[in-house]
């Protein structure tokens, strides 16, 4: 609603500045603006605002951040031909010449090809087989780019833009737009990360291994009761040691936060997460957060099913914590040695009168009623399911079978919750 209210907004601002007589020339620069309109929108949804966060969930911004940027190359590609080839068209050049003319001519153009080659670059590392095969660290530099793509692209469609010579109303709208969305990238991602980090001090107060595999830190800091963290959230970690100060890597809390500390399970993936069961105690940390949206904020019926795959247990864990109804949890897992925090979840399910299912096993179990994960078997183990609000975390295939077979017995989306464990998808 809010983007369609900006895109007529934009198309009306085009047609009352006046149309140029060349078909192509006017696409390109609709094109152009709509380009500058998605991106503004990209900075909103990157920006981490909390208010936006705690209703979408950072894997829904993420995810409609990577279907903007399709739409934002597109309309750029569309921008950078139409023009070219409409000015090329009016002045009897070739359309390599006359991007050197339009360089040599015009203030801006030359910022203009710079932002559109970065962009380039950033769509071409966001391309899933480039992702897969980059470091995540890799990945989040080379998207830097975008920023310096931005200004440069603002500094452009000020040089050149009508709309900015255009009327009052326009320009007006341009600036707020901008203003907006550079104000809150810098709120969310600047000011407030930094005044969270100095108003509460993080710091590891211990490292327990809870496997062979995996290990949860405790972390404690000043008024923590103040922090708005709620269980199933999830926050960005950077351990300030020498060696590993530059890599931030997100895990969920796996207890509801307590006023007096946090904590986080983490199973070694990779070099930071293996890193962590060596983390000396009384290390600073620069914590961003809390994020996600996998919360009891948009639980909509009182009783839950909770259903986890592996190290999926620890945002589980801490919603079993703050579920005020009845609640049955499935805790998936391949050999009973990987069910981490079994003993813990066990103790508050009895307190709360909650009923804990271990299903262990490889990834093609199978009961009585066939897959264990399949329609027939949760029916069988939670008869009440079409009752109650589902909350799933795991790894990406176990989540995608718990999200079919939920939609085969019935429950409506609003009320299915998945942490997929992935920004990138
Ligand atoms: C919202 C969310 C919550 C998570 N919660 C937990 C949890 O509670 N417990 C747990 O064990 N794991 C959790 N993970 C997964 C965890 O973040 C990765 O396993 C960890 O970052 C791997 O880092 P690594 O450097 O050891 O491994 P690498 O081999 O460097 O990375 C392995 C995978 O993790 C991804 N990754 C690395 N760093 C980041 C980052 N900063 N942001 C996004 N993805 C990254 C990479 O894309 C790669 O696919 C969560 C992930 C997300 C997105």
């Amino acid at each position: 609603m809010f983007l369609a209210a900006n895109v007529v907004l934009v198309t009306v601002f085009f047609f009352a500045g006046g149309v140029s007589d060349r078909p192509l020339i006017s696409a390109g620069r609709l094109a152009g603006l709509y380009a500058a309109q998605a991106m503004a929108f990209q900075l909103l949804l990157v920006a981490r605002l909390p208010w936006l966060d705690r209703r979408l969930g950072m894997d829904r911004l993420t995810s409609l951040h990577r279907w903007t940027g399709f739409g934002l190359l597109w309309l750029l590609v569309a921008h950078v031909v139409f023009v070219v080839f409409g000015y090329a068209g009016l002045e009897n050049h070739n359309p390599a010449d006359e991007i050197i003319v339009l360089a040599n001519t015009l203030e801006g153009i030359l910022r203009a090809i710079v932002a559109f080659v970065l962009i380039l670059v950033v769509g071409a590392a966001s391309a899933r087989f480039a992702r897969r095969r980059m470091a995540y660290e890799t990945w989040h530099f080379v998207h830097l780019y975008a920023y310096a793509a931005v200004l440069l692209a603002f500094t452009h469609q000020v040089a050149v833009g009508q709309s900015f010579a255009g009327s009052v109303l326009a320009r007006t709208y341009w600036w707020t737009l901008w203003l907006g969305a550079g104000a809150a990238v810098l709120a969310g991602r600047v000011v407030l990360p930094l005044w969270r980090n100095v108003r509460h001090q993080f710091r590891v107060v211990a490292v327990v291994p809870e496997s062979a595999d995996t290990v949860s830190v405790y972390i404690s800091g000043r008024d923590l009761d103040l922090l708005p963290a709620r269980a199933g959230q999830f926050f960005l970690w950077r351990f300030l040691t020498r060696d590993r100060w530059w890599q931030a890597n997100p895990f969920s809390l796996s207890a509801a936060p307590d006023g007096q500390t946090l904590r986080l399970t983490a199973k070694a993936v990779g070099e930071s997460s293996a890193k962590l069961r060596t983390l000396p105690v009384g290390t600073r940390v620069f914590a961003e957060g809390p994020y996600g949206a996998f919360t009891t904020l948009h639980q909509q019926l009182p009783n839950a099913l909770l259903i986890a795959g592996g190290v999926g247990i620890a945002p589980i864990r801490a919603l079993l914590e703050d579920i005020a109804g009845h609640v049955v949890v499935l805790y998936r897992i391949r050999t009973p040695d990987d069910a981490v925090l079994l003993p813990e979840l066990q103790e508050i399910a009895k307190a709360r009168g909650a009923i804990v299912y271990v299903l262990s096993g490889p990834s093609d179990l199978r009961g009585a009623h066939g897959p264990v994960l399949g329609p027939e078997s949760l029916y069988a183990l939670v008869p009440d399911i079409a009752e109650r609000d589902v909350f799933v975390c795991g790894p990406p295939g176990m989540t995608a079978a718990v999200l079919r077979s939920v939609r085969e017995l019935g429950v409506p989306g609003p009320r299915v919750h998945a942490e997929r464990f992935s920004l990138a998808a």
